[in-house]
């Protein structure tokens, strides 16, 4: 099967670390905790890191962080994963649904511009695939209206714009180590920040309130437990190690693909010259005329896993009913992309000569 994606971590690589785990019997905020949240902070830049179960948690406890209550508004970008409004939705605050570009995927300034009230009380801009492609911009936006920039950066480990690595940009940076996402600890996610009056709010509210003064637990607060375990940790830090190698190769993994499809009508995601982006997911517009659901299907009889790029959240049934504010590009993306296999070993040619023999037939028909 031609994979959508897979890990890029060998039990070789950690074979060592979990003996030093189990014959220490230290399974939980130990030494590959602090280990991973370091060359997290040395790799990205940014002043603080911590850990979390997940990039949704991540986010949550960001919109905490930034103060967002019942009644407020948070801009998000439309054209995402659901659990970037989901956050919002569960805090009682509202999402409004800012459009994207059609060639980046990401969230139009604006939209931003046009979309904030009084009411507006942070942004999450996603990192469409990976991609940061027009954060700076957004960011003078907020700085202007003096709005939080939270980044759903859950794709965009690795990724950079202008020579900063996505984590060291927005205000607070929340990633994903999903099995999904380029480096994955199997479940798991991180909260990237310079701004020290965050970073101690996370710090006690990801250790139940507490703070650990003289030995001892001080609960000064009210918090929750988001933690990640030793085992996962370690996954983590190895893979950090080799993130740009992985995405050196992913990025050629495209080209391949590129060269294949464009003649066939195939439109890759647009990359500036001045991002990284880590090619976290491989997305492709597909051709006017092509239905991407059956395209899908015809693959994975092939033994191709493909999906769509990703959803237009204020068209999914829940959003829709809700607020009723669709958005035309971000609806026309989810109708009109496909994520392609991109991992190590990836049989391209395979992958494009099928999707050459579906559209042949298809105008044969
Ligand atoms: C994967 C993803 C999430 C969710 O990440 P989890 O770690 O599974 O919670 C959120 N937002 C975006 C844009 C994603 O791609």
């Amino acid at each position: 099967m031609q994979r959508i994606i897979k890990p890029y971590i060998k039990f070789d690589d950690v074979k060592q670390g979990l003996r030093e785990i189990f014959a220490s019997g230290i399974l939980t905020r130990g030494r590959f905790v602090e280990e991973f949240r370091k060359s997290i902070r040395g790799y990205t830049g940014a002043k603080f890191s911590f850990l979390t179960t997940s990039a949704t948690t991540a986010l949550w406890l960001s919109l905490k962080t930034a103060g967002v209550k019942a009644g407020d508004e948070v801009i998000v970008s439309d054209f995402s994963f659901p659990a970037t409004a989901n956050v919002v939705e569960d805090l009682g605050a509202n999402p409004v649904f800012a459009d994207v570009d059609l060639d980046t995927f990401n969230m139009l300034p604006q939209e931003l511009e046009n979309k904030i009230t009084r009411k507006t009380k942070a942004v999450i801009f996603v990192d469409a695939f990976g991609n940061p492609d027009g954060l700076l911009k957004i960011k003078e936006i907020c700085r202007r209206h003096r709005i939080v920039l939270i980044e759903d950066a859950a794709c965009a480990f690795g990724s950079g714009i202008e020579g900063r690595k996505c984590g060291n940009i927005s205000d607070i940076t929340c990633f994903s180590f999903h099995p999904r996402k380029l480096l994955t600890t199997g479940e798991g996610g991180a909260i990237t920040t310079n701004i020290k009056k965050y970073a101690d709010f996370f710090a006690i509210k990801l250790e139940h309130g507490a703070v650990f003064r003289k030995g001892d637990w001080d609960f000064i607060d009210f918090g929750y437990n988001f933690r990640l375990s030793e085992i996962q940790a370690l996954l983590g830090s190895k893979q950090i190690k080799k993130i740009d190698k992985v995405i050196k190769s992913r990025r050629k993994i495209q080209k391949e693909y590129i060269k294949y499809l464009k003649p066939l009508g195939f439109e890759a995601q647009k990359i500036h010259k001045n991002v990284v982006h880590n090619i976290q997911s491989l997305v492709f517009k597909v051709p006017k005329g092509i239905k991407t659901d059956a395209l899908i299907r015809y693959l994975y009889r092939n033994n191709i896993e493909a999906s769509i790029g990703t959803y237009c959240l204020s068209n999914t049934p829940y959003y829709r009913k809700r607020y009723g504010q669709v958005q035309a590009n971000a609806k026309y993306l989810q109708g009109h992309t496909i994520t392609l296999p991109c991992f190590e070993g990836v049989k391209t040619g395979y992958v494009c000569g099928k999707i050459k023999t579906y559209i042949k037939l298809r105008n044969l028909s």
